[in-house]
């Protein structure tokens, strides 16, 4: 990787030590970001030389900052609001990134590379919470239409699903993603969401509906069949009225949390050599994080 040397090289006044990686979470703002913890704590538990920080840079200043990343000590990056496709635009993006218009994690590899790992977030932790879900994917229902629902319908049509009905406030942003995904998306109404769950087999609320400071989600879970599985993105608060419901009804769910863990993986493996595991103890420390803090603005990872 040849941001290896280059962060030995700068890293040393910023604390890093010679054999050290460094990465950090782009953001304006950034201080709400939980990534620093996440990747933190996997530093400590493999014993790696390295760090993870978190850099505030506004989007006018967002192209110089990617672009001599290895000169600011860095082997990567995660992005988060507002740079997201900015970052696409300024990398080499995989499938993923280009198929879902927006990149979450960079590398240096022969260039600036991309990828959107809210892909993997969102499959793993469904693989974590309720194992076996993707076997009847015949009818799912995706809530939403912004950058983390591309990246659930990506994900959901890698799997295999057969049908994906999409509902939007905004119907042409529903409409966009059959455009975007092809015909195995189909756009719905916003008022139909209730009669459209009766023989849905999976439920995921990629809307910010239901997160503190937001309206809450109305829609009646008790319509769902007793198989199906629910997903629910947002994680303040942790355990949400969605993913209450769908448990109370004897539903398996993934909650967003996990889905925030999983999506970490990949970044740390490409940066720091290692695959990591989203550990038990990684949960109760991000949830104690969420417990003690204010929400962030919306999609901050
Ligand atoms: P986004 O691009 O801003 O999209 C927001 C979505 O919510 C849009 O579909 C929007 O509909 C809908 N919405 C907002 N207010 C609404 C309302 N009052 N009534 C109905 N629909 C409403 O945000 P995003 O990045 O996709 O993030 C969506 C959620 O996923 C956030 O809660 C975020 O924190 C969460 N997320 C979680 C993870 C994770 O790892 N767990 C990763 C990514 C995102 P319109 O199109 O009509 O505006």
């Amino acid at each position: 990787m040849p941001g290896y040397r280059r962060a030995a090289q700068f890293g040393g006044g910023r604390g890093v030590t010679a054999a050290a990686r460094a990465a950090c979470i782009i953001g304006w703002p950034v201080e709400h970001s939980r990534s620093p913890l996440i990747h933190n704590y996997w530093l400590k538990l493999y014993g790696i030389a390295g760090e993870y920080r978190r850099e505030a840079v506004p989007p006018d200043k967002f192209a110089a900052f990617v672009q001599s990343l290895a000169a600011h000590g860095y082997v990567g990056a995660n992005v988060t609001v507002p740079h997201k496709e900015a970052a696409l635009a300024l990398s080499q993006p995989d499938d993923r990134a280009r198929a879902i218009g927006a990149a979450n994690t960079l590398w240096l590899d022969g260039g600036l590379r991309s990828t959107n790992t809210d892909v993997e977030g969102f499959l793993r932790n469904l693989d974590a919470s309720a194992p076996g879900w993707d076997r009847d994917l015949r009818n799912t229902v995706v809530l939403g239409a912004g950058g983390a629902a591309r990246a659930v319908i990506y994900g959901l049509l890698e799997r295999g699903a057969q049908r994906i009905v999409i509902l939007n406030r905004t119907p042409n942003r529903a409409e966009a993603m059959r455009e975007r995904f092809g015909s195995r998306v189909h756009p719905a109404h916003w008022d139909e969401r209730d009669v459209l769950l009766d023989d849905a087999t999976l439920l995921v609320n990629a809307t910010t509906l239901g997160m503190d400071r937001q309206p809450p989600l109305a829609i009646d879970v008790a319509r769902l069949p007793g198989h199906a599985v629910v997903a629910d993105l947002v994680y303040v608060p942790l355990l949400t009225p969605l993913i209450r419901a769908a448990r109370a009804r004897g539903l398996r769910a993934a909650d967003g949390l996990g889905m925030l863990l999983h999506q970490a993986v990949r970044g740390f493996a490409l940066w720091f050599g290692k695959e990591p595991a989203v550990t038990g103890e990684l949960r109760a420390l991000s949830e104690a994080d969420l417990g003690s803090s204010a929400a962030g603005p919306v999609g901050i990872t």
